[in-house]
């Protein structure tokens, strides 16, 4: 069965309309002997990283796949800890970075691990959908923060409000739990409106 471990809680503070701090949540999947990282954060939260891969007992270098689901900074900062993983990212997101795999279609990475299309906040944002005693979706900054599913509301950083409200959408439509781009998991609320 598909394990998940959240490796560092990020967060995001906004003052009006700007962002003053922001790091993303990190999270590590462990499908059999394949270990999967999403995003990697800050170079700020590298230490708490550090501890959850050694409390769970996973080295960085066994980790073999990363996936960035878009390529901000606050979702990126730690790449070089992982020096033996693929990275996988859209094809959108760094059409000129080769030693990347540059991810078209949505597609199964390990079992019950599929990447999917969740654009709206960038055009190659992906989120990760995960079976498991539960269905978990990882969803990067297509949904930014739990509140912006509480509130049906885009992320505040999106080119078109029709389409990252479909991805927000497809999201919930899967997941019993969401992992979103800054902060804790939550639960999907099953009285809530499909
Ligand atoms: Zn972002």
């Amino acid at each position: 069965m598909n394990r998940l471990d959240i490796l560092a809680v990020g967060n995001l503070i906004r003052n009006g309309n700007t962002i003053e701090e922001a790091h993303s949540t990190s999270t590590l999947i462990r499908s059999g002997n394949v270990n999967i990282v999403v995003d990697t954060s800050t170079k700020e939260m590298l230490p708490a990283i550090k501890t959850s891969v050694r409390q769970v007992g996973v080295l960085p270098k066994d980790v073999s796949i990363v996936v960035l689901t878009h390529m901000h900074d606050d979702h990126c900062g730690n790449n070089d800890l992982f020096g033996k993983a693929k990275f996988y990212v859209r094809k959108e997101e760094c059409p000129e970075e080769k030693s990347f795999i540059q991810v078209s279609g949505n597609t199964e990475i390990a079992p019950g691990v599929r990447l999917v299309h969740t654009p709206g906040h960038t055009e190659g944002s992906m989120s990760v959908f995960v079976e498991s005693e539960r269905r978990y979706a990882i969803a990067g900054d297509a949904i930014p923060l739990e509140d912006n599913y509480r509130k049906m509301v885009p992320p505040g950083i999106n080119y078109d409000v029709t389409i990252a409200m479909e991805s927000i959408k497809s999201i919930t439509d899967y997941a019993d739990v969401i992992v979103p781009g800054h902060g804790f998991p939550f639960l999907r609320d099953a009285r809530k409106e499909r």
